[in-house]
């Protein structure tokens, strides 16, 4: 195996997820760098895999980075975990995979199971871009002006959230982007109680107020982005736009169409004075 450092992947649950080149890398390295040398140490048993395994995380000390950056300096080989799914995300590593690459040696991803991405591939809800904003900030005023300044983003936008923090986060969403926007609740993904639930934020906030069970394990809120309105008014919007202007004022026709539409009232207002 080429020296470097290995960035593996873990499971977030399921065993089973485990890929065969993360537990290759993981018997053969000469050193695991590990978030929780408890945590690691428990899943490199489920796989008899019986390796060193030394404390890293970012606020480790230098000598943590330096004993890695000597050992793949000396030919060998790192692998680095965190606790669960991809370092990096939302865990350490970020810090040591750049002193690697920037004291010239080689960092090798090892994919696998990522909350983050296993919540939007069964989201139901658009993945051509999304913005990934991990943790808000627990207090609630910082949480708030967090999520005013994404309400108008049109990506959709992927959430970590600490379960006793779950209800307050969706009631702060639900006034921020409003109590229709379509969101995702995937709660205990690949474990035994997963729950994946897809609901308006108002109604998704009343179902975990209701269960308990909701508010518990580990969470990830994937919510769509703000619907992005079409700029020119196609024939069908503006022949029912006409035709309801014979019965109503343009004010009121406009606003119709616009909520049935999605185009902008201004928009449609306009084009009615422009037809005179
Ligand atoms: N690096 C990890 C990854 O790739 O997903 C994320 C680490 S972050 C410290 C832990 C957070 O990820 C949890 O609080 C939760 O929001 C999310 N998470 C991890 N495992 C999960 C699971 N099985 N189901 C739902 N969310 C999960």
């Amino acid at each position: 195996m080429e020296s470097g450092l290995y960035v593996v992947a873990t499971p977030i649950g399921n065993l089973g997820d485990i890929s065969r080149r993360a537990l290759d890398v993981l018997a053969a390295a000469d050193l695991v760098a590990a978030e929780d040398t408890r945590t690691t140490r428990h899943l490199l048993a489920k796989f008899n895999i019986d390796n060193q395994v030394l404390a890293y995380h970012d606020h480790s000390d230098a000598r943590a980075a330096q004993r890695i950056l000597d050992c793949v300096a000396g030919g060998g080989v790192v692998a680095l975990v965190s606790d669960a799914g991809t370092p990096l995300i939302s865990d350490p590593g970020y810090r040591l995979v750049r002193e690697l690459q920037d004291a010239g040696q080689a960092v090798f991803p090892i994919p696998g199971p990522c909350a983050a991405v296993a919540a939007l591939s069964a989201s139901g809800l658009p993945t051509d871009r999304f913005l990934f904003e991990g943790f808000l900030p627990g207090k609630s005023a910082a949480r708030q002006a967090r999520l005013a300044a994404l309400a108008q983003r049109p990506e959709t936008l992927v959430f970590y959230e600490a379960p006793h923090r779950v209800l307050e986060c969706l009631d702060d969403m639900t006034a921020a982007f409003g109590a229709d926007r379509e969101a995702l609740l995937a709660r205990e993904i690949t474990k035994a109680f997963e729950t994946l639930r897809r609901a308006p934020l108002a109604d998704l906030q009343a179902f975990v107020a209701a269960d308990g069970n909701q508010q518990r394990g580990e969470i990830v809120l994937v919510v769509a982005g703000q619907r992005q309105r079409a700029e020119t008014i196609d024939d069908d919007s503006a022949r029912l736009l006409r035709r309801l202007a014979e019965e109503l004022p343009p004010k009121r026709a406009a606003a119709v169409v616009a909520d049935l539409t999605g185009l902008r009232k201004k928009q449609l207002y306009d084009y009615l004075l422009q037809q005179g």
